[in-house]
């Protein structure tokens, strides 16, 4: 299945994606199911299998009619994982580092598909980030690599947009990992079930410029090692995101550097998960509510 949140006349649900051009709204065929891809992922399997019976319903809803938007829109956490493409990390000057290197996206910067990246007003050193997210999909703590399946909702393409002077203005990066507006995901999230995250070509294009091109099998360390590290130190809860690192080709690596401005469009695509397409704009005044 690929889980959607969706907008139309106003109303936030979550539906399913029924082939190329629609979309199910899966609380309108079982009122059972929640309206919000939180509550339907802390329903684990069982809600699971309930969204896949109501998924095929022919009660579609033309995808032009309804605006797509993150499929989690404020996830418990959003965790990334630095420096973990052999390539990028050397294109960075950084060891390949021995443990996952971790940080925290705020979870305030996530967006969706479609939604500007704002170019804030303090930095022009706005950069992309390509990368593959795990969505969790079941309590996780202390499983072990080989475990890990039972514990993922699905994957989707994410961007890791990052704010290169603010980044390093202290060695937790964080600060410069979670302006608002960067943090989109999506279109959808793809269950296990219809993809293996363990080997996806992904892809990152600015203004149809291919910037961007690996695998992720090239991963240092993959998706049981995240979980399992991760799950050693804190619960992961059904909903939370976990940007698993992008490969070589960012703007700050380049000669001269190269950064977003205004006007371009960055495309992240990744084998089986969707194109994750988002325009470039400056931070519009009065943007801060
Ligand atoms: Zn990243």
């Amino acid at each position: 299945m690929k889980l959607v949140t969706f907008t139309q006349n106003g109303s936030t649900r979550i539906g399913a994606m029924s082939g190329d051009d629609a979309i199910v709204d899966l609380n309108a065929v079982d009122a059972s199911l929640p309206a919000t891809m939180l509550d339907l992922l802390a329903g684990g399997d069982e809600a699971m299998e309930r969204a896949r019976a109501a998924s095929g319903s022919d009660a579609t809803i033309p995808l032009s009619e309804v605006t797509l938007e993150a499929p989690i829109g404020r996830p418990g956490k959003a965790l990334a994982v630095g420096l973990n493409y052999r390539d990028h990390a050397e294109e960075s000057g950084q060891e390949i580092p021995k443990h996952p290197v971790v940080f925290a996206k705020v979870t305030t910067c996530i967006t969706g598909p479609g939604k500007p990246i704002h170019v804030p007003r303090v930095s022009r050193a706005v950069d992309w980030e390509g990368e593959m997210c795990i969505v969790i999909g079941k309590n996780a703590r202390y499983v072990a690599k080989d475990d890990v399946q039972d514990y993922i909702a699905g994957y989707m393409v994410g961007n890791d947009v990052s704010v290169r002077d603010w980044q390093f203005h202290s060695p937790t990066w964080m600060t410069g990992k979670g302006f608002d507006t960067h943090g989109p995901i999506g279109p959808w999230l793809v269950t296990r079930d219809e993809v293996d995250g363990s080997h996806l070509e992904v892809k990152t294009f600015v203004n149809d410029e291919l910037k961007q091109e690996s695998n992720t099998n090239q991963l240092i360390f993959g998706v049981g090692d995240i979980i399992e590290y991760l799950s050693a130190a804190c619960t992961l809860e059904p909903g939370d995101v976990i940007f698993t690192g992008t490969p070589a080709g960012v703007g700050v690596a380049r000669r001269p550097p190269q950064f977003l401005e205004a006007g371009d469009t960055v495309r992240v695509e990744i084998e089986g998960l969707g194109v994750l397409e988002n325009p470039v704009i400056e931070e519009p005044r009065g943007a801060a509510s």
